[in-house]
C-alpha cells in the first residue's frame, strides 16, 4: 500500500511537491542557483568555501525578495559570489603586502657621515657625455619602437635614448676595435639601454638575464671615465680608486678584472694613458693589491669581505670614488652581505654613480636598492628572474641511487665542455671521482678547496685541457666559461633562483646551451611547483610528473594574477609556482635568522675573505 502510493507520488510531481512548504523551495531553488554561479567560479573560490556551499544567509536574503524574477536572482547571486572572491583576493594582497613590508629594508643605503648629517642628494652625477645630437633631435617614438623591439623595459625619469651602435656611444675606435676582436659587432639589448644611462651619470639598476653583457654596461663607462680624469689630473700616490666593483665571488671579480686589463691593453696601445685595476678578494696576497694602490688605483675590483678589512685597516680609502658597481647584488644583500655593504657605503666621502646589476631582482631587493640611489633608471630586459630563452630545459626523474651512474649517460647529450653541479661538496668529490675512474677528464672546484686549487681547476676548464667541471653554486654566479653546451644540475637547488644562474652558464651570447636536471622524491614540492611554471614559461617540455604537480594554492595564484594585474609569482624570491605566503625561501631565511645559522657553500668562498 505504501508502495503504491509513492508510485503515484513519483509519477505526478506536481502534486508531490504541493506538499512542500512554498518558502522550503524557493530555498531550494536559489540554492541550485547559487551553486551554478559557484561552480562558474570555481577556480578562483577557496576550498573552504567551495565546501561549505551557498552562505545560509545570501540564500534568506534573496528568499526575502521573492517578488524578483530568477535570472534577476542568478544575477544577484553571481554578484554575491563576485564581492566574495574579490575579498578572499583582497585579504591574500593585504596578507602580501603586510610580508612584503615586514622584509623590507627600513633603513636607507647610505654612508653614515651621509646619515648623520642629512645629507641627502637630489640629482644624479653630472658627465660630459650627451648622445649624439642626431639621436637627441628624434622624438620619443622612435626610443619606444627601438626598446619595444629589443624587449627593453625602462623605469625612471628623463631616461636616455636607447643607441643601437657603439659608435653612438662615442667610444673611440679602440675600443670599438677591442669589442670586434671579441667578437662583440653590436650593442646587446642591455648595452643599448645601459650603457648610455651609465654614461650619462644615471645611478641604474640593471636587471637582465645572465649571459645577457651586462659587464660591459659597468666596465665600458668606468674605462672612459677613469681615463678622463687620468687625463685630466694623474692619480696620484695611493691615490684612488675612483671606480669601485663590489661582487659575491673571487672568481666573478677576476673575470671582471681581466675583462678590464683587456680592454686598457688597447686604449693603451692607442696612445691613452695607462690604467691601474687591482684585485681585492681574498685567497690573494694583500701585497699585490697595495703595490698597485701604491702607484694610485684608477678601478678596484673585489669582494666585500677583503674591501673591509682593507677599508678597515686603512690601506685603501673611498675618498675620490664616484663610481660604485655591485655586480649580481641581490645576492649580496639577500644573502646577508647588507651589513657589509652598510660598512662599505661609510667610507665613501662625496656622491657617487651607483649602478646594481643582477639577473635576478625579487622587489624586496629592488625596495632596498632604490634608497641608495638618485633618480635611478631601471633597466629590465625581459622578467627578472627569467630563464635564457637560449636553453633547452630538460627535466628527468632520477632516482637517489642511480644518479651518480646517469651522469655518464647525459653526457653523451652534447659535446664538451660540461658544466655539472651539486649542492654538496661530498656531493661534487664523488662525482668528479667517479667521471675520473671511467676515463672522463673532469676538475671540480668548491668552498673547501683553497684558492689555488680553485684557480687552476677553473683555468684548466676554461682552457679546454678539462671536459667537465664539478661543483657547487661557487661557479655558478655570473661566471663566464666561454661555450658551455651542457649543464647538469646533480640536484635541484632550494631555490629556484640559483637554478636560473646555473643553467644561465650555457646558451650565453645568443648561442643554444642544453641544461638537464635531476629531481626525484627528495624534493621539496615548492621548488618543483617554481620549476613548472618557469619550463611553462620559457615554452619547455613539462615532464608528466611536474605536470601533475599543483593544487588549491594554484588556483588562487592564477586568479591573483589574471584579475588583479597583480605581478606574477613571489615578491620575495621571484618563484613563479608559489605567493609571498608560501614562501619556503622566506622561511627558511626566517628561521636562519633565528637560528643563527651560516651561509650555503656558495658563499663560504666569501666567508673566508673575511
Ligand atoms: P656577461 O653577461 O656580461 O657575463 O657576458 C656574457 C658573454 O657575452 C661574454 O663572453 C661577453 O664577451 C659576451 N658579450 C658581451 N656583450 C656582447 C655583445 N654585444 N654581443 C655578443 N656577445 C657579447
Amino acid at each position: 500500500m505504501r508502495y503504491r502510493r509513492e508510485e503515484v507520488k513519483s509519477s505526478d510531481n506536481e502534486d508531490y511537491e504541493a506538499y512542500v512548504p512554498v518558502r522550503e523551495r524557493k530555498k531550494q531553488k536559489i540554492k541550485r542557483i547559487l551553486k551554478t554561479a559557484q561552480d562558474d567560479e570555481s577556480g578562483s573560490l577557496s576550498g573552504q568555501e567551495r565546501e561549505g556551499g551557498p552562505r545560509e544567509q545570501d540564500v534568506q536574503e534573496l528568499a526575502r525578495k521573492n517578488n524578483i524574477s530568477l535570472l534577476d536572482q542568478h544575477t544577484e547571486l553571481k554578484k554575491i559570489a563576485e564581492a566574495r572572491k574579490e575579498s578572499e583576493l583582497e585579504k591574500q594582497r593585504r596578507e602580501e603586502k603586510r610580508l612584503l613590508e615586514a622584509v623590507a629594508e627600513k633603513r636607507a643605503l647610505m654612508a653614515v657621515s651621509e646619515l648623520a648629517r642629512g645629507v641627502q642628494y637630489e640629482e644624479p652625477v653630472v658627465t660630459a657625455w650627451t648622445p649624439p645630437k642626431r639621436i637627441l633631435a628624434m622624438d620619443n617614438k622612435r626610443h619606444d619602437r627601438v626598446r619595444k623591439k629589443y624587449n627593453i623595459l625602462v623605469e625612471g625619469q628623463e631616461v636616455p635614448p636607447p643607441l643601437k651602435n657603439f659608435a653612438d656611444m662615442k667610444f673611440p675606435p679602440c675600443i670599438v676595435k677591442a669589442l670586434q676582436k671579441k667578437g662583440i659587432e653590436k650593442p646587446s639589448p642591455i648595452q643599448m639601454q645601459g650603457i648610455p644611462a651609465a654614461l650619462q651619470g644615471r645611478d641604474m639598476i640593471g636587471i637582465a638575464f645572465t649571459g645577457s653583457g651586462k659587464s660591459m654596461v659597468f666596465i665600458l663607462p668606468i674605462v672612459m671615465f677613469s681615463l678622463e680624469q687620468e687625463k685630466k689630473l694623474p692619480f696620484m700616490n695611493n691615490e684612488g680608486p675612483y671606480g669601485l666593483i663590489i661582487v659575491p665571488s673571487r672568481e666573478l671579480a677576476k673575470q671582471i678584472k681581466d675583462n678590464i686589463d683587456y680592454m686598457c691593453k688597447f686604449t693603451e696601445a692607442d696612445g691613452f694613458p695607462e690604467l691601474r685595476t687591482c684585485l681585492a678578494i681574498g685567497g690573494e696576497p694583500v701585497a699585490t693589491a697595495l703595490q698597485v694602490i701604491k702607484n694610485g688605483v684608477h678601478i678596484m675590483v673585489c669582494t666585500p669581505g677583503r674591501l673591509i678589512d682593507m677599508l678597515d685597516k686603512k690601506m685603501v680609502r673611498l675618498d675620490v670614488c664616484r663610481y660604485l658597481v655591485m655586480d649580481e647584488a641581490d645576492r649580496m644583500i639577500d644573502m646577508g652581505f647588507e651589513e657589509d655593504v652598510r660598512t662599505i657605503y661609510s667610507y665613501f666621502k662625496a656622491q657617487r654613480q651607483t649602478l646594481l646589476f643582477s639577473a635576478t631582482m625579487p622587489k624586496k631587493i629592488q625596495n632596498f636598492a632604490r634608497s641608495a640611489l638618485v633618480k635611478p633608471v631601471t633597466v629590465n630586459v625581459g622578467r627578472a628572474g627569467a630563464a635564457s630563452m637560449c636553453v633547452i630545459q630538460e627535466v628527468e626523474y632520477v632516482k637517489q641511487e642511480a644518479k651518480v651512474t646517469h651522469i655518464l649517460t647525459c653526457l653523451n647529450k652534447t659535446t664538451p665542455p660540461v658544466l655539472i653541479f651539486a649542492e654538496k661538496k661530498q656531493d661534487v668529490d664523488l662525482i668528479q671521482e667517479y667521471l675520473l675512474l671511467k676515463g672522463v677528464t673532469a676538475a671540480a672546484i668548491h668552498g673547501g678547496k683553497d684558492q689555488e686549487e680553485r684557480s687552476a681547476a677553473v683555468q684548466a676548464f676554461q682552457k679546454g685541457d678539462k671536459d667537465v667541471l664539478v661543483a657547487t653554486d661557487v661557479a655558478s654566479k655570473g661566471l663566464d666559461f666561454p661555450g658551455i653546451q651542457h649543464v647538469i644540475n646533480y640536484d635541484m637547488p632550494d631555490d629556484i633562483e640559483n637554478y636560473v644562474h646555473r643553467i644561465g652558464r650555457t646558451g650565453r651570447s645568443g648561442k643554444l646551451g642544453v641544461a638537464t636536471t635531476f629531481v626525484n622524491k627528495a624534493n621539496d614540492e615548492s621548488v618543483l611547483l617554481d620549476l613548472k611554471h618557469l619550463l611553462i614559461e620559457a615554452k619547455q617540455k613539462v615532464p608528466p610528473f611536474l605536470m601533475l604537480l599543483g593544487g588549491i594554492g594554484e588556483d588562487l595564484l592564477a586568479s591573483l594574477e589574471e584579475e588583479g594585474g597583480d605581478e606574477r609569482g613571489c615578491s620575495y624570491c621571484g618563484g613563479l609556482g608559489h605567493r609571498i605566503t608560501a614562501c619556503p625561501r622566506l622561511e627558511a631565511m626566517q628561521n636562519k635568522q633565528a637560528a643563527g645559522i651560516g651561509r650555503k657553500d656558495y658563499l663560504a668562498a666569501n666567508a673566508a675573505d673575511y
